[in-house]
């Protein structure tokens, strides 16, 4: 019997980011190029005999009640195989909060994979994914995993060649940045074509192995709504620039910024600057990391 999982959620970053169209029903099509990069959430699992699932965070501002997605994670499936026991959930949280690195996706992905393996439910990677996609549109990919092509409103996915690695730099700004917030003001269906990034040049790019490639068409349809309003997203992108970052963009709805580096030396000042340099009050959380590519679906640590 498992008592005890202890599992690593990890965050993603894009690295490129189209919004297509408003449909009607209000949700976005999307086409984005989703990458794991080396932050993670630890997430313990503790099998108990009371019934009834229980949240502890590090963090005093999330909830630990059905509004955590951790939560909604384990009742799901423990609703569906009517599991009597009980379930404490851990979360330590180190990927930053509302910042456009799907967090509280991986999170609760992770907690897909845990349960349907502290209980041994049989449930394939494939059926973890369809549960995943009621919690949130990003949660199917954080049970995949890696390089992937990301559609419609994120959930219809195709794997691609992992990425070459760099060193990423990661910095999420002092500021907190509404995605309903950003996606309203995008007016999706008025954009000039000139304003959509090249997503298939990104997808050839990978394709090819070629770094560069990819570092050049580097593209988020929604820097147009986020770097008007908060001039530190531009701010962060031209320091890393500046110290020798290939390319440089802001991750999902943002304010995270991320920057790849070829040069582990320029990444190591880059990563100073921001980190002490904070007098500016550029940026709050900064970590220095690498792309995820681990394909197999292995969330323990
Ligand atoms: P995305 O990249 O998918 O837009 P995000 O990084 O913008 O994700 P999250 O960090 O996942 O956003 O969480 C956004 C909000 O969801 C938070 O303000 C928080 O109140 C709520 N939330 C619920 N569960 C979690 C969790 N496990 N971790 C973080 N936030 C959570």
């Amino acid at each position: 019997m498992i008592n005890h999982l202890g599992l690593k959620a990890y965050g993603k970053i894009n690295l490129g980011l189209d919004v297509l169209r408003r449909r009607e029903d209000g949700y976005h099509e999307v086409r984005m190029i989703m990458q794991t990069v080396g932050i993670f959430d630890r997430v313990d699992l503790i099998r108990k005999t009371k019934p009834g699932i229980q949240v502890e965070t590090n963090l005093y501002y999330l909830p630990t009640n059905e509004n955590n997605l951790v939560y909604k994670a384990a009742k799901l499936l423990m609703d569906e195989f009517d599991i009597k026991e009980g379930l404490t959930i851990r979360l330590k949280k180190f990927i930053p909060v509302a910042a456009g690195m799907a967090g509280g996706s991986s999170d609760a992905a992770t907690v897909l994979f845990g349960v349907n393996k502290m209980f041994h439910l049989g449930l394939s990677t494939k059926e973890l994914m369809e549960r995943g996609v009621k919690i949130g549109a990003d949660v199917p990919y954080c049970i995949m995993r890696g390089t992937a092509l990301s559609e419609g409103i994120g959930e219809i996915l195709t794997p691609l060649p992992p990425v070459p690695q760099c060193q990423v730099l990661i910095a999420k700004p002092a500021i907190s940045v509404s995605t309903k917030y950003v996606y309203e003001n995008l007016r999706a269906n008025d954009l000039r074509p000139e304003q959509h990034p090249d997503i298939d040049a990104i997808i050839g790019s990978i394709r090819k192995g070629d770094i560069y490639g990819i570092a050049d068409n580097l593209g988020n349809v929604l820097e147009t709504v986020t770097e008007k309003n908060y001039p530190v997203i531009r701010q962060i992108k031209d320091t890393m620039l500046e110290h020798g970052a290939i390319g440089s963009l802001m991750s999902g709805s943002g304010p995270t910024v991320f920057g790849l580096f070829t040069n582990p030396k320029a990444a190591q000042e880059a990563y100073e600057t921001l980190r002490y340099n904070d007098a500016d009050g550029l940026a709050k959380q900064v970590y220095l990391t690498n792309f995820y590519n681990q394909k197999e679906n292995r969330h323990e640590s």
